[in-house]
């Protein structure tokens, strides 16, 4: 059973000093708890926050231990009521081969519904981030213009889609290669995309769109936010879904500069956690279900083989080797 632990804070980018794969004892259910053989882990950017001391919505990873985060796997000993050996499960406990927990913390999942991987991604919490920012956080509505970043990752992808499908009259998306941004038109039927380190994004998005965006869903920060604002319509609306320019930063970061905007636009900013939405989840896998199983909404998952890399996908995700979701299979 080897793990992930974390031995030391980073500072700046993650080093592989700061980790080790340490081999443990495979642990043993107590009464009421499960164990399960993880067969696929997520890798997600707030991870990164868990990793400092600073106070956050969840309690910071502590050094020696083993990380966590979301996991699928397979039921291989039960001592708990109404979980038996071979069902599936998702779980918080990854970052490791085996894990036994309370039957509480873990919820059944069905392999015959769709793909295990997906309950990590674009039917599990990434994919509810999506649904919940837009149509919860940021107030979308049929014919407005949408603009999202990070637009080929996990949660972005499903943001543009889901604006199109809901009726958007235009969607743009950033990214950071020109490979994306070809996805991004051709496969998810983004009206337009730019690649942001091919120049400003203020003057790329005025580009892609010259009527404004009424919706800015905000997963980058920085240079981004102040271009949406600087594009934003009136009555516009910004969710404040992460920022991922800034989550390696040593300094505390600027913020725009044309803040006075929102008062002209009467616009408004409002950050938001997807775990203050799961009350819209079952909402979320009726509508979006569907969607994903017709193909009417598209979804990629970069998968990287083996716990022995699960540090490397982490850090890859963060410098944007990944489409779609980032996802380790064991
Ligand atoms: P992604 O699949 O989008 O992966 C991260 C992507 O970020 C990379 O692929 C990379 O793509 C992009 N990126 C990295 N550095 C930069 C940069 N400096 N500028 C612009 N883009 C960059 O991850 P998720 O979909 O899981 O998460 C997206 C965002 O949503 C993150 O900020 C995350 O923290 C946030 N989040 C927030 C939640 C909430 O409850 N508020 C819940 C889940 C996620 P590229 O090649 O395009 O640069």
């Amino acid at each position: 059973n080897r793990e992930w632990h974390l031995l030391s804070r980073p500072v700046g980018w993650p080093k592989s000093e700061d980790f080790a794969l340490v081999e443990a004892e495979i642990p043993t259910p107590r009464e009421g708890q499960v164990l399960v053989r993880n067969e696929y882990l997520s890798v997600d950017p707030y991870m990164r926050g868990r990793m400092s001391a600073a106070k956050s919505y969840v309690a910071p990873f502590e050094l020696g231990k083993v990380m966590q985060g979301a996991a699928v796997g397979e039921v291989v000993e039960s001592n708990a009521e109404g979980i038996a050996v071979g069902d599936h499960v998702l779980h918080f406990l990854g970052w490791r081969e085996y894990a036994a927990t309370d039957a509480k913390n873990v919820v059944k999942v069905d392999p015959d519904a769709a793909p295990l991987s997906t309950y990590l991604g674009v039917l599990g919490m990434t994919g509810l981030t999506a649904y919940a920012g837009l149509l919860r956080t940021a107030s979308f509505k049929e014919g407005d213009s949408v603009f999202v970043s990070g637009a080929a990752g996990a949660v972005g992808s499903q943001v543009g889609q889901i604006a199109k499908l809901k009726g958007a009259s235009r969607v743009i998306g950033s990214a950071g290669s020109d490979e994306k941004v070809k996805l991004l038109v051709e496969e998810y039927g983004f009206d337009a995309a730019f690649n942001y380190k091919n120049g400003p994004v203020g003057e790329q998005l005025r580009a892609a769109a010259p009527d404004g965006v009424d919706v800015y869903f905000d997963n980058v920060g920085g240079d981004h936010l102040e271009a949406a604002i600087g594009s934003l319509n009136q009555g516009g609306r910004i969710a404040i879904c992460g920022m991922i320019s800034v989550y390696n930063s040593t300094e505390p970061v600027p913020g725009p500069k044309n803040l006075a905007r929102l008062i002209q636009t009467r616009g408004r900013i409002e950050g938001f956690l997807v775990g203050d939405h799961y009350d819209l989840q079952p909402e979320f896998v009726a509508e979006v279900g569907p969607w994903v199983a017709s193909g009417a909404l598209k979804h990629r998952e970069t998968v990287v083989e083996g716990i022995e890399n699960n540090l490397e996908a982490f850090l890859g995700q963060l410098r944007g080797d990944n489409t779609g979701k980032m996802i380790v299979k064991l």
